[in-house]
């Protein structure tokens, strides 16, 4: 390879800082989607793009495409996001869209042809910040987009998502006809890199991983029912108290995950009545379960369900599950993670890999491509807010590695 790798490196660094100031605040970045701020963002790297030599187009669904047409009519797919949550931070999504303008660079103005015509995506609205749909043109893009069920989605003030996106010329019943405008593409492949967002490769003192596969969820709420009592007359042995089943079952959940090497997290707890004086009648706990593994992911959802029965007999309450939304782990495509692996070792000399907790466009994609992702580590692996960052000698080696694995895909 005779490009020079340190130099794109630090150029992408460069473009990234410029986006960053182009459109934070004190407060972090403020890209969500479909705001003015995140127009001006894609509205910079659409520009940037054109500079480097690739045709722009935006499909139905809002997502930017930028393509550098290759010797041949098959495809590689390369992309994130470039919104954010309220108060963000520079690097998640930013990166992997980044990114891509010094990979048009290379192949588009450089005149390095490549083999493989690639499409630079900036996916629309990854966060689902403004309107609690995440994966929006990922989703579209994939076919799986519930257009009925958003159709009367509003932001926190009431305004409609479907107005909103008319302003920004995206028709939200028309979203799905991005699913069939992908199909004219020959994709062979899709790329992403993105930052970790959690500790475990500060943790292991590595800078970059090829990412295997994204979590799958088992996400519920669990509703004990028992008898609200005087919190003065009620003897503790004839109590039915439904936070004390609730608390116990909490206990156990972390067993669970520890046994398994999954997660478990309750992030939610309503006690009824909530006065300090009564014995609590009802309480409902959200439960959200996480594993790479689908089998140990069924485990640790019936081990939850048996654990709640359990307590629920002990302190003679009732428990009631519902769901509130699953998915099964993706695992990408191992071509291409073995390219990925090679890729990480030639950088770092380690073929480190590791699974992703949070999901990604790339989980829409790997529905209907070979999919791979690269995650660069991410400092105190903190993530959505203003403090996310990674040392820019960490982040370079991450980008060297990511570009090595393009040049293996697209060639
Ligand atoms: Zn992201």
């Amino acid at each position: 390879m005779n490009f020079n790798l340190d130099g794109a490196a630090k150029q992408v660094i460069a473009d990234l800082r410029e986006l960053a100031s182009l459109t934070s605040d004190e407060k972090g970045a403020q890209r969500v989607a479909w705001t003015p701020v995140w127009q001006k963002a894609r509205t910079w790297f659409a520009d940037k793009a054109r500079q480097s030599g690739a045709a722009i187009s935006i499909d139905p669904a809002g997502n930017t495409w930028a393509t550098i047409k290759g010797k041949s009519d098959d495809s590689v797919i390369i992309g994130s996001h470039i919104d954010c949550v309220p108060n963000g931070g520079w690097l998640d999504g930013a990166l992997g869209v980044v990114v891509t303008l010094e990979i048009l660079r290379r192949y588009g103005i450089n005149e390095e042809k490549p083999t493989k015509t690639i499409h630079a995506v900036n996916w629309a609205d990854e966060e689902g910040a403004r309107f609690g749909v995440s994966l929006t043109g990922s989703s579209a893009v994939s076919g799986d987009l519930e257009v009925d069920r958003i159709i009367n989605f509003t932001d926190n003030d009431g305004n409609k998502m479907r107005d909103v996106l008319a302003q920004y010329n995206v028709k939200l019943e028309n979203m799905l006809q991005a699913n069939q405008e992908f199909k004219k593409h020959n994709v062979t492949a899709s790329l992403e890199l993105h930052i970790e967002q959690g500790p475990v490769l500060e943790n292991q003192g590595k800078d970059v991983a090829c990412v295997y596969g994204i979590t799958g969820v088992e996400r519920h709420y669990i509703k004990f029912t028992g008898q609200a009592a005087h919190a003065g007359s009620f003897p503790t042995e004839m109590r039915q108290d439904a936070f004390l089943a609730a608390a116990k079952s909490a206990l156990a959940f972390r067993e669970i995950a520890l046994k398994h090497k999954g997660v478990c997290t309750v992030g939610k707890v309503k006690v009824h009545p909530d006065v300090v004086t009564i014995v609590p009648d009802e309480c409902v706990i959200s439960l959200d379960q996480r594993s790479i593994d689908k089998d140990v992911l069924a485990k640790m959802y019936s081990e939850a369900k048996e654990a709640t029965q359990k307590f629920a007999k002990q302190d003679n309450v009732k428990v009631e599950w519902s769901k509130i939304w699953t998915i099964a782990p993706t695992l990408f495509d191992k071509e291409l993670v073995e390219a990925c692996k090679q890729a990480v070792k030639e950088e770092t000399g380690e073929p480190t890999t590791i699974y992703s907790g949070p999901l990604h466009d790339s989980a829409e994609l790997a529905k209907l491509v070979p999919t791979v992702m690269m995650f660069a580590v991410s400092q105190r692996g903190l993530s959505h807010c203003k403090e996310e960052d990674t040392p820019e000698p960490k982040l370079e080696t991450a980008i060297r590695a990511f570009m090595r694995l393009v040049h293996k895909v697209v060639m």
